[in-house]
């Protein structure tokens, strides 16, 4: 069987590419369904893309890596893309977008695109023995226990990151990139929950408030989730991808940065109030009750000194925490790291190296904030690459 185009994944980044690489495209997942993550994100209604996509929103070892395909696919390319399959949607928060009715209409979307171009789809169906016979890429594609031979002018490695082992992450694309000699950057765990030692937290389990939360250079303000095994939410998940083993989260409890002038207030006015009374007006009752067991809040209001006061902003507002790891796989929603950009040409996705191998999605070493920006690095690398092979087809 001679094709074209070989692209391995169905996800985003493949059949995105797929509905761009011109004719003869054979797509193979060994999953059920295609799609699959697109399906599950975003609470079932998946943050497709956001309005504030921007270079420095991407984590790679080459922050420049995704500029061009970021911008000559853009998230209004997208947009107008969904717009135009009648596909309602909303913006739900910090330029987050979102279908109004199920994620299940992206991928019926990418299906049609990828029908409209001609692409063919083999579902349930393992790709091995990957190799190059000096003029071809080849494979052989197994379903139903019946192997057959493929070979292909490109080969497009479209198989996504480790994360989410359960829905058939493998990890399958570093592994045929170091075959053909591309070098990885360490794959790890990213927009992952920080755990703890046991039971840190487990008497705050279910408490959430908006923090600003710190790892290295970033900052995120967004809500934080106390869980059983340590801390989640979307202000944790985020900074969680610039964390490093060993490495403090700072957290701050009170991101408004008035508690300092408020308690000089009250201290005048109210100075007969206690002084966690006064802190349950501001945080949740549990963490206040908690915090108490941690740190001196005992006392009223008018017996603060202004070095206590002083002090105690500087424990809530700068809360230091030394997280012993992350959950893992397990739940982690992407993968940092992956292929090196340093071999892939970042307006084709194509390896310098190895012509006619492209790598596309979350298998290359660009990993997006959370908020639909993983999408949209999907989107764009998918189309890079496709527009490309489909650029060479018309020129052969
Ligand atoms: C729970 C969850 C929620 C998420 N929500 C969002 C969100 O709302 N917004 C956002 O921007 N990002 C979200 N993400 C991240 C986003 O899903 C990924 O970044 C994106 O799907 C990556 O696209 P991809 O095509 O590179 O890989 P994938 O979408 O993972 O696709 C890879 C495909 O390759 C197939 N495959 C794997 N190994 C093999 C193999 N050996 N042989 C054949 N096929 C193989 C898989 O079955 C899969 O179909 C979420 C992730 C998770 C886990």
């Amino acid at each position: 069987m001679d094709y074209e185009t070989l692209i391995l994944g169905a996800g985003a980044a493949g059949m995105m590419c797929a509905a761009h690489a011109g004719p003869g495209v054979l797509v193979v997942d060994h999953a059920r369904a295609p799609g699959e993550k697109i399906r599950i994100s975003g609470g079932g209604r998946c943050n497709f893309t956001n309005l504030e996509v921007r270079p420095e929103r991407f984590l790679s070892q080459n922050p420049h890596f995704c500029k061009s395909a970021l911008a000559r696919y853009t998230q209004r390319d997208f947009i107008d893309l969904v717009s135009r399959h009648g596909i309602a949607w909303h913006e739900k928060t910090l330029g987050q977008l979102f279908c109004d009715g199920k994620a299940t209409q992206i991928v019926a979307m990418l299906l049609r695109e990828m029908q409209a171009a001609g692409a063919e789809l083999r579902l349930s169906t393992e790709a091995r023995d990957i190799g190059h016979d000096g003029s071809r890429f080849t494979a052989v594609i197994r379903h139903d226990g019946r192997d057959q031979p493929v070979r292909a002018r490109s080969l497009v490695l479209a198989t996504g990151g480790k994360s989410i082992p359960k829905m058939g992450a493998s990890g399958y694309a570093y592994d045929l990139a170091a075959q053909f000699g591309l070098a990885l950057v360490p794959p790890r765990p990213g927009l992952v929950p920080l755990t703890f030692p046991e039971g840190r937290f487990a008497a705050l389990a279910g408490v959430s408030l908006p923090v600003r939360a710190s790892a290295a250079e970033a900052v995120f303000d967004e809500a934080m989730l106390f869980t059983h095994r340590g801390l989640s939410g979307p202000s944790i998940l985020q900074a969680s991808s610039y964390w490093q083993e060993g490495a403090p989260v700072t957290v701050n409890l009170l991101p408004g940065g008035r508690l300092g002038q408020i308690l000089r207030d009250k201290r005048r006015r109210e100075g007969k109030r206690a002084l966690t009374t006064e802190l349950a007006e501001h945080l949740p009752q549990r963490l206040v009750a908690w915090l108490a067991g941690e740190t001196d809040l005992g006392g009223r209001l008018g017996d603060l000194s202004d070095r206590r006061i002083d002090a105690l902003c500087a424990t809530l507002e700068g809360w230091e925490l030394r997280p012993a790891g992350t959950e893992g796989w397990r739940t982690a929603e992407v993968t940092l790291g992956g292929v090196a950009t340093a071999a892939l040409s970042s307006r084709s996705m194509e390896a310098a190296a190895v012509p006619g191998l492209y790598v596309i999605g979350e298998a290359v070493d660009v990993t997006g904030w959370l908020g639909g920006y993983n999408f949209q690095w999907a989107w764009s690398s998918g189309v890079a690459a496709g527009r490309a092979i489909a650029e060479r087809l018309r020129e052969a």
